[in-house]
């Protein structure tokens, strides 16, 4: 799907050939109609080269119909200004990037909350004015109930304070805004099957609900996770929750998160390429065997890792 401030290019090109066809027709007997025909086109012709230069400006967004929680990429192409455009979809602003010579794009991404429809986005290309938009279909996320016994629901109140001081330091991780770090598209840390979808709803005793905020993703214990792609460690450590967990800035409001690691191959700061290992699978934390719960974060909202890995980048 694509739109943009003007025609596309393709539709220049119509209309271009539209009065050369004309030019090619007049007879005799049409001779009045054909200098009439023939300054229209030629007003046509010289109207289209004037403002030939804004045909060439597109604004592509890409998937344009998505679930809740899935990411999309907004690209513009033809950009003469070389400024970064601007874009808000939500009240949230896209931290553009250079994708070649007059090209920049944005990942955005629509919350698991969002309710289906179609949702607008407001760009400003070099001071112009053009929206596009992004659509978000109507999906059930899989619910699971759980009966468990009210020790292993509630925390103590050493946990309780420990498990709210990390989810502070989480909640602010995610307001860092590096450069770009990430190349290319991500790539899968672990290369199994998963066991637990992203937005699992799990209702526990028929009222707490928690939803699941990456994928589980099967895996031995000691098996090698790997970087899903370049960038810098912000945490490295055990947390009460995640175990030993990993998170990963990719620059631009991006993150990774693999948790549940036996062990760390990285320290916080490190430097990481993408498919390097960072950890090893493992059962840490709140977990009922080994595996790897990996995560991705977009400007502070919960990604379906599965669409994120889609995206090419
Ligand atoms: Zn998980």
């Amino acid at each position: 799907m694509s739109t943009g401030a003007s025609a596309s290019p393709i539709q220049r090109n119509k209309r271009l050939s539209f009065s050369t066809t004309v030019r090619i027709r007049p007879s005799l007997k049409q001779a009045g109609r054909f200098y009439a025909t023939l300054i229209v086109s030629l007003s046509a012709f010289f109207v289209i080269s004037a403002v030939a230069p804004a045909y060439a400006l597109q604004v592509t967004v890409s998937p344009f119909r998505i679930s809740p929680g899935d990411p999309f990429i907004v690209k513009v192409t033809g950009v003469k200004s070389g400024t970064s455009p601007e874009a808000t979809v939500k009240d949230m602003q896209l931290p553009f990037s250079s994708c070649g010579e007059g090209c920049f794009l944005a990942v955005g991404l629509m919350d698991l909350n969002s309710k289906p429809g179609s949702y607008t986005i407001a760009l400003k290309i070099g001071g112009k004015k053009v929206t596009s938009s992004v659509r978000i279909k109507s999906v059930r996320f899989p619910v699971i109930h759980l009966t468990l016994s009210e020790d292993k629901v509630s925390l103590n109140p050493h946990d309780l304070a420990r498990a709210e001081e990390e989810d502070r330091r989480l909640k602010s991780l995610w307001q860092i805004r590096s450069d770009r770090l990430w190349e290319g598209s991500f790539e899968s840390p672990l290369q199994n099957e998963l066991s637990t979808q992203f937005g699992t709803k799990r209702v526990i005793n028929r009222e707490k609900i928690s939803l699941h905020k990456g994928v589980d993703i099967r895996g031995k214990e000691g098996e090698a996770v790997r970087a899903a792609n370049s960038g810098q460690v912000v945490l490295a450590e055990e947390l009460f929750f995640g175990g030993n967990t990993v998170i990963i800035d990719h620059g631009l409001g991006i993150f990774s998160v693999y948790m549940h690691l036996s062990g760390f191959k990285v320290s916080h700061g490190s430097s990481v390429s993408k498919g390097d290992v960072i950890g090893f699978v493992g059962s840490t934390g709140r977990s009922s065997g080994p595996h790897l719960h990996f995560g991705i974060k977009v400007q502070a909202m919960n990604a379906n890792p599965v669409s994120f890995l889609k995206l090419k980048l």
